[in-house]
């Protein structure tokens, strides 16, 4: 009974995304996760795709991170925060340009310390922003400082925003001190694998990601892996919905090359 609904939910879920093939709108399986209102942590891991995920922006360095990404052909999500979006709206619609913006709250506070109206209006204050800068409906949703609680998710999900948190982290955001291009380059090599959402930030200080890129991305190109923006990882690698309420737990790369 129990392999009965496992395969009916995959015919489900492969029925949503034959119907969805032809729209540029978010497809029904995004709906379904949408509607689940769980956090997405990574995609099914059994093709050859990778999202590469930037928070904090846009800022400083973002331009060149735009250059870098379009000279390896690779699409990204940035995930970016309201107050700065209204600053750079140029440097917005540049990020939009290699993929996908999503909502990352206006201030970058601790939004579980707020009151409930206040998350409200840090959410949908950047939504709002994104929207009318980059034309674009904001389906994505990260809570500064990876904090999902429930209370949060429920907000997010009643503005139409998937939250989407990661499974492979650059390690790019020590507490402790800024870890150096190398070290950040080396956790790219060991950590990035199919089906991955992955964890970056923006540089505002000094180039550190921006410089790993520029080693990693090379050596990314022979893996055969793609980058793609998170809706596109959901709609071409889907999680099936069992993994998803897994957690990061739930996620693995069984993809084996091309
Ligand atoms: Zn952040």
């Amino acid at each position: 009974m129990r392999n009965l609904s496992r395969v009916l939910l995959a015919v489900v879920v492969a029925a949503a995304v034959v119907v969805a093939a032809p729209s540029a709108a978010p497809s029904p399986t995004f709906h379904q996760l949408l509607d689940a209102g769980i956090p997405i942590y990574c995609g099914g891991g059994d093709k050859g795709y990778v999202a590469f995920t930037f928070d904090d922006g846009p800022g400083p360095y973002s331009a060149q991170l735009v250059t870098l990404l379009k000279q390896y052909g690779v699409r990204a999500t940035f995930f970016n925060i309201g107050e700065k979006v209204v600053r750079h709206p140029r440097l917005t619609r540049l990020e939009a340009s290699v993929g996908a913006i999503g909502d990352h709250s206006f201030t970058h506070p601790n939004l579980i310390t707020l009151p409930r109206d206040q998350i409200i209006a840090e959410l949908a204050r950047t939504r709002k922003a994104i929207r009318r800068i980059t034309r674009r409906r904001v389906i994505l949703f990260r809570p500064p400082f990876g904090d999902n609680a429930s209370e949060i998710l429920s907000i997010a999900h009643g503005l139409g925003m998937l939250e989407v948190m990661w499974n492979q982290d650059s390690g790019d955001a020590s507490e402790a001190s800024t870890p150096s291009s190398q070290e950040i380059y080396q956790h790219l090599v060991d950590r990035v694998r199919a089906g991955g959402i992955v964890l970056m930030h923006e540089d505002e200080q000094v180039p550190a990601t921006l410089n790993a890129l520029k080693l990693y991305l090379p050596e990314f190109q022979k893996t055969g892996l793609k980058a793609v923006t998170v809706p596109q990882l959901l709609a071409l690698d889907p999680p099936p919905l069992e993994q998803v309420a897994k957690g990061s737990g739930g996620c693995n790369s069984s993809w084996r090359g091309p």
